[in-house]
């Protein structure tokens, strides 16, 4: 519809589970305190999981696309997208794709799974897609000031774990998400 407002929504930490997924691939337990500590605190895996960003993206480029296309649902994506379907029918998935080809592939056959009817559109540079009539709903700190700096709003989703861990409130997230949505209309 014209003039309707377009979200976008991030998949890996948003979504989807993507480190839960890196996690099963290299045998580490996300239960261990330590290391779920970390996960809360820290942006990337190499210090939680002990691994390089190198060997990281070497075992998941292995795995084909099927890592992307069996990572886990989380239990909130279903009522997240459910409240911005009521607010506009212009969704899309923006996420980024790694560099290797079959991520691409595999992240469209894990929307199509899951949310057949929402468009996926592969960038890192999400910001692309900024202008006051647009919205990132995102976790990463760099893609939200990118994304407001090119004139979009943005909300910055919540760390998985403090969500899991009950630190950090999902219905909090959806309320905040809804007052942007509203001061937008
Ligand atoms: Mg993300």
């Amino acid at each position: 519809m014209k003039n309707e407002i377009k979200i976008c929504v991030d998949m890996d930490g948003v979504l989807c589970d993507f480190v839960t997924g890196v996690a099963d691939l290299f045998g580490v337990n996300t239960k261990d305190l330590e290391i779920r500590d970390q996960l809360k605190e820290t942006w990337g895996l190499e210090k939680p999981f002990d691994i390089t960003d190198d060997d990281m993206w070497i075992v998941i480029d292995d795995s084909g696309l099927k890592f992307w296309s069996d990572l886990d649902l989380f239990s909130w994506a279903k009522p997240l997208m459910e409240i911005l379907s009521s607010h506009s029918s212009q969704i899309c998935l923006l996420t980024s794709p790694s560099d290797n080809i079959s991520c691409i592939k595999g992240k469209i056959d894990w929307a199509k799974r899951y949310f057949p009817d929402i468009p996926v559109i592969p960038t890192s540079e999400k910001y692309f897609c900024a202008h006051n009539r647009s919205i990132l709903i995102d976790d990463k700190e760099s893609n939200i000031e990118a994304f407001k700096e090119n004139g979009g709003n943005a909300f910055l989703f919540p760390n998985q774990w403090k969500l899991k861990d009950g630190e950090e409130c999902i219905y909090d997230a959806y309320d905040s998400i809804r007052d942007i949505l509203k001061e937008m209309k």
